[in-house]
């Protein structure tokens, strides 16, 4: 069989109070869980991840591989499943629909719905109502108790042979408030199978479902806890006059500033630093290796994000920051509200996740003479166990 899967993750996350679909599971993002569950399975020759615009703009190259593909979406689930079924391949002639929001979804559901969908051209896994249900026209008062047998709540990955799915959306082409393809394909006349389904494979919708699925997930792979680490950096510059000085991604009257190949904030650098080595990523002269003179003047808050970046690559989130400063001048103690905003501001962290101090070296030394600033830092970063990183 020669399947493909869209998988939808464009939505707001609006009762989730932001996007969901990279919210971290046990340290990894949730759409790379259900991503993987569909690469487990060599019978889907592809995946179209339809993701919000700038989600795709954002993540589009780091989940594009192999058999995956990134497509942005419209405003609706709908509009959304339309985008990804323009984007499947020709050849694919079973489509499997699922929510991006559905990390807990198991090869074998998978499996058995487009194997169903296969055979009688449309499957949708779905399980028994378990609670009574009431019926309230107006929200306050019972106005019935429908039979329970009859009711089943359905779930993704939906199923279709290419072509029924095809007629479907385009039978009904302004139908973009659909929860789901299947009320479509209903209406166009087709019979839908339903498969005996998971209450595991739940919609991660609102806060609490976090916890849930996080608590299945390490259920099924024991050991999947992220593991925290702790990371230390150390800088030191020249301090010397005609140049800026930057610290903390701030920049501070000052007659001198930081002598160094970029902007020389040795504080970013030793909090980059600290990152790096809580993750085991090396540390930053070897992502911007000083010699080379593509990174002359680089801004030091680009060293920052390029930081970020090979964290989240690793399955790793940078968790707190504590960074002390040596500097005889400037006066730093005036500024530590500023300088901790835009320290959390560029490390993506709440302020209470970063601690800044500064000490003076009692005027002793290069540091005590006004010829140099210093700078140490402390990271602590949640890692994903090996197991639970991107396949
Ligand atoms: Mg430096």
């Amino acid at each position: 069989m020669n399947a493909g899967a869209i998988i939808v993750a464009g939505g707001a996350g609006v009762r989730m109070g932001g996007p969901k679909q990279f919210l971290p599971l046990l340290g990894r993002p949730m759409v790379e869980w259900t991503l993987a569950a569909f690469l487990e399975l060599p019978g889907v020759r592809e995946v179209v991840l339809v993701l919000a615009p700038d989600a795709a703009r954002e993540h589009g190259s780091r989940l594009s591989s192999g058999r995956v593909r990134v497509t942005s979406g419209g405003a609706t689930r709908m509009l959304s499943v339309r985008s990804g079924f323009a984007a499947l391949s020709e050849g694919v002639e079973v489509v499997a629909v699922h929510d991006g929001a559905r990390p807990l979804v198991s090869r074998e559901l998978v499996e058995a719905t487009l194997e169903e969908a296969r055979a009688s051209g449309a499957a949708v896994p779905a399980v028994p109502v378990k609670d009574t249900l009431k019926t309230a026209e107006d929200g306050r008062w019972i106005s019935s108790t429908p039979e329970r047998s009859s009711f089943w709540l359905a779930q993704t990955p939906q199923c279709y042979r290419r072509a029924v799915l095809a007629e479907a959306l385009a039978r009904f082409p302004t139908e973009n408030g659909a929860t789901d393809e299947s009320q479509l394909v209903e209406r166009a006349g087709h019979k839908v199978r339903l498969v005996p389904a998971a209450y595991e494979n739940i919609k991660v919708t609102t806060p609490e479902d976090l916890a849930v699925a996080e608590a299945l997930l390490e259920r099924r792979v024991p050991g999947l806890r992220p593991q925290s680490r702790c990371g230390f950096g150390f800088d030191i510059h020249r301090l010397v006059p005609g140049r800026e000085l930057w610290l903390g991604g701030l920049r501070f009257e000052h007659p001198k500033g930081l002598l160094g190949h970029s902007d020389g904030d040795a504080a970013l650098h030793a909090a980059c630093d600290a990152a790096l080595g809580a993750a085991g990523l090396g540390e930053i002269g070897m992502m911007f290796p000083p010699e080379d003179p593509r990174f002359r003047g680089l801004a030091s808050r680009e060293i920052a994000a390029e930081t970020l970046r090979r964290l989240r690559e690793r399955g790793a989130v940078l968790a707190s920051l504590d960074i002390t400063l040596v500097a005889e001048e400037p006066q730093l103690r005036p500024h530590y509200p500023a300088l901790r905003r835009s320290v959390a501001g560029i490390f993506e962290l709440e302020e209470g996740a970063v601690s800044l101090k500064a000490k003076s070296h009692e005027g002793l030394g290069e540091i005590g003479r006004g010829e140099a600033i210093a700078c140490y830092a402390v990271a602590s970063v949640l890692l994903a166990c090996p197991a639970a990183r991107r396949p």
